[in-house]
């Protein structure tokens, strides 16, 4: 029986989760396919019902319906719950389940692929989305000294402080407004800079969203960006002698604990990550945003 996974979000031209993902599928010869599920707010919860179908695995959930879908779910697991966001779904066969892999991906990616053990280091989170959250989450389970959390809406930047407070033990947490003054006063200290916003996105705003006169040498700067490799942030980074890390290892990360989940096959890396530097190698080349 043919089987199928997709991605849910909206309006999704940018996934590359479909092509490293159908990589991964045909390696291993799964009769399963990866579908593009594009849907707006108000047919998410007819396509969250579809996912009820036992020829349906689950799905990946993406912009804008990471928070959203939660009460749609039958079932979040307690990682999800902390985030606030959801961004996989496991058809078990009676129950439609939500996790969240973006902090294990985010947390794997910072570790092998930038060298960086978080605990007790210094961290400055620009944005305040569900991907912050994630990363918010994960490095405070890593045990940092301190999260500062800069976003141009402070609004939602002191909801998410609130939200995570409760797993803070020992770190300090905090919100800023987005302003000169916020990033100068802890971009000194500041061992490792996280863009988790979508500023520096092929086609959404290609500026960097940090000043960055203040980036340090010392810094490990990660931009949670994939589209394009290399973005503003980074290459004003890498010329201030700061090390630099991209968004495609956690993306591929994240995909590959999804794939685990639904098939449970061990994700061949390897090929997701070909698959996945091919499709933004293409998707560049096309200037496709
Ligand atoms: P959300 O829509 O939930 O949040 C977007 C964030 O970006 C908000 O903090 C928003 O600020 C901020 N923002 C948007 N535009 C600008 C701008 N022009 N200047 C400054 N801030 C801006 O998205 P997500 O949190 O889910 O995703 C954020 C980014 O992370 C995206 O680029 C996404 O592709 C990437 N991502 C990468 C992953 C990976 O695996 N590499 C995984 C998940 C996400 P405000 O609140 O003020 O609107």
């Amino acid at each position: 029986m043919l089987r199928y996974a997709g991605v849910i979000g909206y309006p999704l031209q940018r996934s590359l989760s479909p092509a490293f993902q159908q990589a991964a599928l045909d390696h291993l010869r799964l009769e399963i396919v990866y579908e593009v599920w594009p849907t707006p707010a108000e047919g998410l919860e007819t396509r969250v019902t579809t996912l009820r179908s036992p020829t349906v695995l689950g799905a990946n959930v993406t912009i804008p319906h990471k928070e959203t879908v939660i009460p749609m779910l039958d079932e979040i697991d307690a990682l999800a719950g902390r985030v606030g966001a959801v961004n996989t779904i496991v058809n078990d066969g009676r129950k439609l389940r939500g996790h969240n892999t973006d902090v294990a991906g985010f947390m794997r990616a910072l570790r092998e692929d930038g060298g960086f053990e978080p605990e007790g280091k210094r961290v400055v989170v620009a944005g305040a989305g569900g991907a912050a959250r994630a990363v918010v989450a994960g490095l405070l389970e890593a045990r940092t000294a301190a999260v500062s959390v800069i976003n141009r809406t402070l609004s939602r930047a002191n909801r998410l402080v609130e939200d995570l407070r409760a797993s803070a033990e020992g770190s300090e947490l905090r919100a800023l407004p987005e302003m000169y003054a916020s990033w100068a006063a802890v971009m000194g200290s500041c061992d490792l800079l996280v863009n988790c916003t979508s500023a520096g996105s092929a086609g959404v705003e290609e500026e960097s969203p940090v000043p960055v006169d203040l980036i340090r040498s010392t810094m490990l700067v990660y931009d949670l960006v994939y589209h394009p490799a290399e973005t503003a942030l980074m290459a004003a980074a890498r010329k201030r002698g700061a090390r630099v890390l991209g968004g495609l290892p956690m993306l591929v990360y994240q995909g590959a604990a999804s794939f685990e989940m639904w098939t449970g096959q061990k994700a061949p890396l390897e090929v997701m990550f070909e698959a996945a530097r091919g499709a933004l190698q293409a998707a560049a080349a096309k200037g496709a945003s």
